[in-house]
């Protein structure tokens, strides 16, 4: 079997060249990659037109795939994209045995999650938490420092929760709680959610001066706001 890149109109399409009668066309999760087999001898011209004629379905079904994907809860497994600082990586689970604690390659954007044998969802979904609760405590200092001269309030503490708001603040006691998840967002969004409850100490409630206040000290926040919640 021979396999090639090609371009047929904005398509890339992998092409197998088989030892076979007829063409075949797959579209394939998880990303809608289109493949083709082949015959070894069937001119290029005739897989141009067999693209051509089936365009629409392609894209329909390349569109029904990726929506699916976005779609379907995450399962922690080997292979599935995540999240860490808004870039993608892909996650693979190792033996808790070979690999002691959660290794994280920058460069290849790869997530090595050390896992028991036979692990449930929940357990793995836990041990990928303690990696953004982890990034986030490191995440935090530089990022609270800068945005309490900012806006001119210093909470008693910040603690790092898996909480169902992004953050919270405690007017009582000047404690903000920070959602570990925000480690999976664009590390603006930490600034953004800091600001926020800084805010707060000046501010209770999310009223006409609570926005003047995020205008000031965070004036591209409705833009940041939107990138948090998508
Ligand atoms: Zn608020």
């Amino acid at each position: 079997m021979i396999t090639k890149e090609v371009k047929i109109d904005d398509l890339t399409i992998k092409l197998h060249r088989k030892n076979i009668k007829n063409m075949y066309l797959r579209v394939l999760p998880p990303n809608g990659e289109i493949i083709i087999s082949a015959p070894h001898f069937l001119p290029h011209e005739e897989i141009v037109n067999f693209v051509r004629d089936r365009k629409d379905w392609i894209l329909k079904k390349q569109e029904l795939i990726i929506s699916n994907e976005i779609n379907a809860p995450l399962k922690y497994k080997s292979g599935e994209t995540h999240y860490l600082w808004g870039k993608e990586y892909t996650l693979q689970l190792v033996s808790k045995e070979d690999l002691k604690k959660t290794v994280v390659d920058y460069d290849k954007n790869i997530i090595y999650l050390p896992v028991p044998k036979r692990s449930r969802k929940e357990t793995r979904e836990k041990i990928l938490n303690e990696l953004y609760r982890k990034e986030l405590k490191k995440a935090i200092p530089p990022v609270l420092e800068k945005c309490s001269k900012r806006v001119g309030k210093t909470p008693s503490e910040v603690k790092v929760r898996n909480m169902k708001n992004w953050g919270n603040c405690r007017y009582q006691d000047k404690r903000i709680t920070l959602n570990l998840k925000l480690a999976k967002k664009d590390p603006i969004c930490l600034e953004y959610v800091m600001i926020h409850e800084l805010c707060h100490l000046i501010e209770f409630n999310h009223g006409k001066k609570f926005k003047k206040l995020m205008d000031i000290h965070c004036p591209e926040w409705k833009k940041i706001k939107k990138i948090l919640n998508e």
